[in-house]
């Protein structure tokens, strides 16, 4: 090839490269309006669907009262302080969540402890159930194995350090990733490391668990997957995957 051939191609390999990264980037913006329908995001807490003691053994009665109506009621009433003290008319939760950074902390632990809460009650279920055999052929098709994609979920959150979340997201690539987030974060939030739209999330803040497994976070995240409600799962997927 003459060097004159050779610098012309390359510069179009160059340009190619760049347009394409540019659609790529232009696809790849989630408009979080368009599925914030998917998630529970109502600004008041509702009613669990199960008694306290309906996830016994894997989570006892104590620690669900005690998550629900102390812990995820402060985060419900502090965000509603929070809309106020701010002036916010918002009516879309996930819109605030998408926009985070422009919100004081107040909001930020609060919205996101409220949003997290509200949608991890619909996750588990008494007795959990079974994958959809389109969940397995998605898990498996991209951690390799469901016993693969359960490790790596497991360890996400066995090494969040402190408090906060694991997740399964569709990232902003249309790909399924696990990430972890500190605090009331979620992958919703502009200030994400990693940003996507949720499908599983796990709270591993000692809340969660302390009171039967004390500091045995691993024994509590095994038990956990026995009450996952993987229709919930199939549920978003279907609709945001
Ligand atoms: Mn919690």
């Amino acid at each position: 090839m003459k060097r004159r051939d050779f610098l012309t191609k390359s510069a179009a390999t160059v340009i190619t490269a760049g347009v394409l990264e540019s659609c790529a980037n232009t696809k790849a913006t989630t408009k979080v309006d368009n599925v914030s329908n998917v998630y529970m995001q109502d600004f008041t807490q509702k009613p669990l669907a199960f008694a306290y003691n309906a996830l016994e053994p894997y989570i006892d009665a104590t620690t669900m009262e005690l998550h629900y109506s102390k812990h995820a009621a402060a985060y419900a009433k502090n965000m509603n302080d929070a809309l106020k003290e701010e002036n916010i008319i918002e009516t879309n939760l996930t819109n605030i969540l998408s926009n985070i950074s422009k919100y004081r902390t107040k909001m930020r632990n609060n919205a996101g402890g409220h949003f997290n809460h509200e949608n991890f009650w619909h996750w588990i279920t008494p007795g959990g159930n079974k994958m959809s055999q389109a969940i397995i052929d998605k898990l498996t098709t991209t951690f390799g194995s469901i016993d693969a994609f359960k490790k790596e979920f497991s360890d996400a959150g066995l090494k969040q350090f402190g408090s906060g979340w694991a997740w399964l997201i569709v990232n902003n690539n249309k790909q399924l990733q696990i990430v972890s987030t500190p605090n009331q974060d979620n992958p919703l939030m502009d200030t994400a490391a990693i940003k996507g739209l949720p499908v599983l999330g796990l709270d591993v803040w000692e809340h969660a668990y302390y009171l039967k497994y004390q500091n045995k976070r691993t024994d509590y995240i095994n038990s956990w997957w026995s009450v996952v409600n993987w229709n919930r799962v199939g549920e978003l997927l279907s609709k945001i995957g």
